[in-house]
């Protein structure tokens, strides 16, 4: 940069003469192929940057030349940009020794122009570089099972949930009494002569008892939008993690960006119990209490300004206002813990007079949790403006061994039907006796972890299975017995044209 001399000036002028190529080939000389026009439509942009297509990494910035850059990779840019040392490089004497001699020779400094064309190797952005949009099969469904706008009593809503959850009946009952009303509220337009209150939800209930599966369920059936947002990862806006507003952008990525689908969409936050009240902090408590300050707004019903495509609000993320009136939010969490609260509370209710009761009635009780109360979940944490905004408050119980044999095999789309539907594919009948049934659920148990357990254990021994049943085109039926499951034995294997047992099947299983 010293040296400015007049060569320096001739190729300025020379860039110049690029730049002014360039805002030609904007106003569309070179944006097209010489075979016609190119369809729109057919194609989505690419990020120059990270390569992603518009389907994945959301809305596009377009910069001159056809370059698109999507909003994380322009994030990441004006982030590097923010953070270069300007006033560093002004401090540095030599620098501004050099910029003053070019200041006083030419007047101004050395500016180097960079036609951005040539960065990309070939000149024009042909559909190459794009990708085409998946087109929607033909003929897929788009009707809703429940209709919002005309929306079913609630037992039938609870109807459609009994195919794919199992048990939790009283969590089923409160979640479609609340839907209905939400949706009902929503569809009359009610709200403005008496204001019916929103019916937010509050579900406890230990993990993997189907607390996001319940609200999956429901989004599906009445298809509006669902965003799955976990509380651990809001922060007060400014401090590292997302900001809370970010829940409201992942719905409206949820409803591929139209404000109107996602205002009748639905919100869960899990992991709620992790924003209680920090107990003995002298710090901000920025992940908690002020998070649940911050999630006020939103359950009450507000215009709130919503980054589009991103997680935190700064100066390059496009905004939208969504208005929260008419979103459902559902919050969850585990809240361990709480059920000792509850003890406390109820021993010391009945340990004075004459219905003092023995101090360990509570202790051997096993649904404690289902007695909750306002009171216990402040005691946890939760401040009382928050739980004001979440009046539909219930628990959820923890799956016992009954339960989650019928998990195994009753939901529509249970994890048995589903391997015995890959195995019909080879024509072989897969069964299940009633004792392995048990013994995938007694193992379930053990890990303590609720069905999330159930699909690990059997894709574990359904791998021998998987691999070993089409290499013998005569089995006809494979039943796998407790034996099997507990290691202690083979499952019994079927020849196609021979019913009943056949011992000698057995070898292929204690081959392996
Ligand atoms: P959590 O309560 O921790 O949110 P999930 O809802 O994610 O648990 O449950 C994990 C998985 O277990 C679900 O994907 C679902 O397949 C299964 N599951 C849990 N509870 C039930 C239930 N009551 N009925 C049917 N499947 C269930």
């Amino acid at each position: 940069m010293a040296d400015f001399d007049e060569k320096d000036l001739n190729e300025n002028e020379e860039d110049k003469k690029e730049i002014r190529d360039v805002g030609q080939d904007k106003e569309g000389t070179s944006d097209k192929p010489e075979n016609g026009s190119r369809k729109d439509n057919d194609y989505e942009d690419v990020c120059f940057i990270c390569r992603r297509p518009e389907s994945k990494a959301g809305k596009m910035f377009k910069l001159p030349n056809n370059i698109t850059v999507c909003n994380d990779c322009m994030h990441k840019t004006m982030d590097t940009v923010s953070q270069f040392d300007y006033q560093g490089m002004l401090n540095n004497p030599a620098f501004m020794d050099d910029l003053n001699k070019n200041m006083k020779t030419q007047g101004f400094p050395s500016i180097r122009f960079v036609n951005i064309t040539d960065l990309q190797g070939e000149g024009g952005i042909p559909n190459k570089q794009r990708v085409k949009k998946k087109k929607k099969a033909e003929g897929e469904k788009t009707e809703p099972v429940l209709d919002i706008k005309n929306i079913p009593p609630p037992h039938k809503i609870k109807a459609q949930l009994d195919d794919y959850v199992i048990g939790q009946e009283h969590a089923k009952k409160v979640i479609s009494v609340a839907v209905y009303n939400h949706y009902k509220r929503v569809a009359t337009g009610t709200m403005d002569e008496i204001e019916i209150e929103k019916s937010n939800m509050l579900m406890i209930g230990p993990t993997g008892c189907g607390k996001t599966y319940l609200v999956k369920t429901l989004a599906r059936l009445l298809d509006v939008p669902l965003a799955i947002a976990d509380a651990t990862s809001l922060t007060e806006a400014g401090y590292i993690g997302d900001d809370i507003e970010s829940v409201l952008s992942k719905l409206l990525v949820a409803a591929e960006n139209d404000t109107e689908k996602a205002e009748r969409g639905i919100v869960f936050i899990d992991e709620i119990d992790k924003i209680a009240k920090k107990k003995n902090t002298n710090s901000r408590d920025v992940s908690g209490e002020s998070v649940q300050q911050g999630l006020l707004r939103l359950l009450e019903g507000a215009d709130v300004e919503v980054p589009v495509g991103a997680n935190s609000k700064n100066a390059m993320v496009p905004l939208t206002t969504l208005n929260t009136r008419n979103i459902l939010f559902i919050c969850g969490g585990a809240f361990p813990d709480l059920d000792e609260i509850i003890k406390q509370r109820l021993k010391k209710q009945t340990s004075i007079g004459f219905n003092a009761e023995l101090k360990d009635k509570f202790d051997k009780e096993k649904n404690i949790i289902s007695k909750v109360t306002v009171e216990d979940l402040k005691k946890f944490g939760m401040i009382p403006e928050f739980l004001g905004r979440l009046p539909v408050i219930y628990t959820l119980s923890a799956l016992d061994k009954p339960m989650l044999v019928k998990i195994l095999k009753e939901p529509k789309n249970a994890i048995l039907k589903q391997y015995q539907k890959l195995l019909e594919l080879d024509e072989v009948k897969l069964e299940f006796d009633d004792g392995a049934l048990e013994a995938i659920a007694e193992k379930a148990m053990k890990k303590d972890t609720g069905a999330r357990a159930l699909r690990a254990i059997i894709e574990e021994f359904m791998l021998d299975i998987m691999y070993e049943i089409p290499k013998d085109d005569n089995i006809g039926r494979v039943t796998i017995t407790r034996e099997y499951i507990e290691g202690t034995g083979g499952p019994v294997i079927d020849i196609r044209s021979i019913s009943g047992e056949n011992p000698d099947n057995l070898k292929l299983i204690e081959e392996k």
